[in-house]
């Protein structure tokens, strides 16, 4: 806009220039006009009145009698007077003399005039030499004979314009003297410098107009020329801002992609993503959703830009999600809103269905800004580009979950597997040596399983392992970790548990695996026991072999003492040795132990 202001101003200047330009072509066309047909015209008139004096002086000559006697002598006879007093008459001639070689007036129409000398140098000098003088004067009314005197204005010029030429009379190449004539050529002057002027006035006229016309046709073409100009350098502007921002998207889109493919978690993603979505579509404000385990609702996991997002929302309820596609709202006459984007002011937005690995696994929303409409529609490759790069990103991580938990999880009961489980009991000891909390582990063996095994088949066994996976996970609280660690064998890991508490959850979770009753088919499988080993941190161990080790001998003395009870492990002075012994310390007048010890 601001660069149009400009060009318009140097348009409206260039036009000034050229408008005075033509002004000042004007004033010097007028000059000229009036300057210019004077002298012409002076020239002209004298080629003419020196051939017109020159064939007068022939006529005069042809017509004395006696032509040297009459120069020589200064006597005419009365015919030829006659014939010189005629001759104003006959021509434009207002007055004429008569001189002999010496420059003396020997006739002329003025008599007073006569026996006057003439000794200006050109008389000799030129007319002696056979040459015409010529001399253009203004002279006052007065000096111009026979003017008619009622032509004598009151106003207006009081001169005539009067050419006086001299004609030498030579006679067999001899100068015997000469004739004087004068004109008054102001009439004719006039007339002449008149047309003169008409005539320049209609040129330049034509030349000026021709001059605009050409001027004003160049100044178009210029015109136009630089619009065009001025166009093609605003496409060319708009040409590069495009390419500029493509290599932007495609930058911040790369880099997206390798951050994403970096993120360790879901929630690490989107916390990229929510970053990045505001730079790269600065004009939409969005959210993310991800469907949850039990696949019937999503949950929202982040929101950008000015969005929020709900804690759950019905797939049923999205249109992208249902039509399994990408859905505008706001591109055609008829659209319907979604129920997670209610309340809806009539802003526009796209629902993308992030799928990974061809199954759908979430949605990303995006919803324009007030007054972005145009902006936020055309931007709707990039938001689907992005799309794929989450739906890649999430596939990713979900994998790397999946692979994650492969080497964690023991595949039979989905409890954690013996690596885990270590591990995460190093770093238990970890955290209670630094933070001096109690901790206890718990070891569990099925009792009599092989003859179970032998009696009942391994796929029923199988199913009883699992129930009892299941029972002792159900068993354990939030930081809590149940673990199969082999075979028939499992073991927990308590922090926070003081041994009272840990043996109360041992029973506990005897109770609950001796209450566990499997389908076999058919029929119902026998209910199994288990035998229980509790040992306590720092009180049976400080390393998790020493702990583990304690808490197996404390199975073993459960399976030794009859099995379908728990025991502690030995060496700790503090910890109670039985369930019963738990209760007693807890409550001393409580019921006596449930415990098979
Ligand atoms: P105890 O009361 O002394 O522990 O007797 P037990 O028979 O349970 O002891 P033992 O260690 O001799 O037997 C363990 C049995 O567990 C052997 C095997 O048949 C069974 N077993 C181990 N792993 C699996 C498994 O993955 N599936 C099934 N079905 N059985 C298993
Ligand atoms: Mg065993
Ligand atoms: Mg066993």
């Amino acid at each position: 806009m601001k660069n149009t202001d400009g060009s318009d101003m140097v348009s409206r200047l260039k036009l000034a220039g050229i408008l005075l330009t033509m002004g000042g072509l004007t004033v010097l066309s007028g000059w000229g006009i009036y300057a210019i047909p004077a002298p012409v015209v002076d020239r002209m008139l004298e080629s003419d009145l020196r051939h017109a004096a020159a064939q007068m002086n022939r006529q005069v000559v042809s017509h004395l009698e006696d032509v040297d006697a009459t120069f020589r002598t200064g006597k005419l006879d009365a015919h030829d007077e006659e014939f010189l007093e005629l001759l104003p008459a006959t021509s434009d001639i207002y007055r004429f003399e008569l001189f002999n070689d010496a420059g003396r007036v020997i006739w002329s129409t003025r008599a007073t005039d006569v026996g006057s000398v003439n000794s200006d140098s050109y008389f000799s000098d030129v007319l002696g030499r056979g040459n015409i003088v010529y001399k253009h004067e203004e002279k006052p009314l007065t000096e111009v004979d026979d003017f008619d005197g009622n032509l004598l204005e009151l106003t207006g010029p009081q001169t005539r314009h009067v050419a006086e030429i001299y004609t030498p009379v030579i006679r067999e190449g001899r100068f015997v003297g000469a004739i004087e004539f004068y004109s008054d050529i102001t009439q004719v002057r006039n007339l002449f410098i008149n047309r003169v002027r008409l005539l320049l006035t209609v040129l330049s006229g034509i030349a000026l107009i021709a001059l605009s016309a050409v001027t004003l046709v160049i100044f178009r073409a210029n015109r136009r020329q630089v619009r065009s100009l001025r166009g093609r350098a605003a496409k060319e502007r708009e040409l590069m801002d495009d390419q500029l921002r493509l290599a932007r998207e495609v930058r911040l889109l790369g880099e997206l992609n390798e951050w994403l493919q970096s993120s360790r978690s879901l929630d690490e993603l989107f916390d990229m993503v929510s970053r990045f979505m505001t730079h790269i579509l600065p004009e939409a404000e969005g959210s993310v959703y991800v469907y949850s385990n039990s696949r019937d609702v999503l949950d929202g996991c982040a929101s950008w830009n000015g969005g929020t997002h709900k804690s759950h929302i019905h797939p049923e309820g999205c249109w992208g999600l249902r039509r399994g596609r990408t859905y505008e709202y706001g591109a055609s006459e008829i659209d319907f809103v979604c129920e997670h984007a209610e309340p809806h002011d009539g802003r526009p937005y796209f629902c993308f269905p992030i799928l990974a690995h061809g199954e759908t696994v979430g949605l990303l929303h995006l919803r324009a800004h007030e007054d972005c409409d145009e902006v936020f529609h055309s931007s709707k490759k990039l938001a689907q580009l992005c799309a794929e790069q989450i739906s890649m990103a999430i596939a990713n991580v979900r994998m790397r979950d999946q692979l994650h938990d492969q080497s964690v999880r023991d595949p039979l009961t989905g409890l954690f597997n013996r690596r885990h489980m270590t591990e995460t009991l190093r770093k238990s000891i970890s955290r209670s040596q630094q933070t001096g909390a109690s901790l206890s582990l718990i070891a569990v063996d099925v009792d009599h399983f092989k003859k179970f095994n032998d009696t009942h088949g391994h796929d029923a066994g199988d199913m009883v392992l699992r129930a009892v996976g299941s029972a002792l996970e159900q068993g354990c609280d939030r930081d809590e970790v149940a673990c199969r660690i082999g075979g028939e064998e499992f073991m927990l890991i308590l922090p926070d548990n003081t041994p009272d508490d840990a043996m109360t959850r041992a029973e506990q979770l005897r109770q609950a695996v001796e209450a566990v009753s499997v389908r076999y088919g058919e029929k119902s499988l026998p209910r199994i026991t288990i035998s229980v080993g509790v040992a306590h941190y720092p009180a049976h161990g400080t390393m998790p072999q020493d702990l583990m080790r304690a808490a197996d001998d404390a199975l073993y003395m459960a399976k030794d003492k009859g099995r379908n009870q728990v025991q502690v492990a030995k060496g700790a002075a503090s910890a109670p040795s039985t369930v019963a012994d738990a209760k007693h310390k807890r409550a001393p007048k409580s019921a006596p132990s449930t415990s098979a010890a």
